[in-house]
């Protein structure tokens, strides 16, 4: 698949590489029980995995809304702890 560009600038690819649970070999002894082909690759070992590539603005972007999430999950903790205080 040729990679393409979506709308924030994001570079969308499909790239084949070794399967991660075979590690290329494509079975193993390992799953006799199960026929020794490994599920993932189907007894190939090559795999397709996607990766993204992001411009710096949306980089940044994204680097933001994982700040505020953190945040977020923070602060409900915190609020979760004084719930426990004031009932205990
Ligand atoms: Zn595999």
């Amino acid at each position: 698949m040729l990679p393409f560009l979506s709308q924030n600038g994001t570079i969308h690819q499909e790239l084949e590489t070794d399967c991660d649970r075979c590690g290329g070999a494509g079975q193993s002894d390992k799953w006799y029980f199960t026929g020794k082909v490994c599920f993932k690759c189907g007894g190939d070992g090559r795999m397709l995995t996607k990766r993204k590539e992001y411009t710096s603005e949306h980089e940044e972007k994204l680097r933001k809304q994982r700040e505020k999430r953190a945040e977020k999950k923070r602060l409900a903790a915190t609020e979760e702890n004084q719930d426990k205080l004031i009932k205990s």
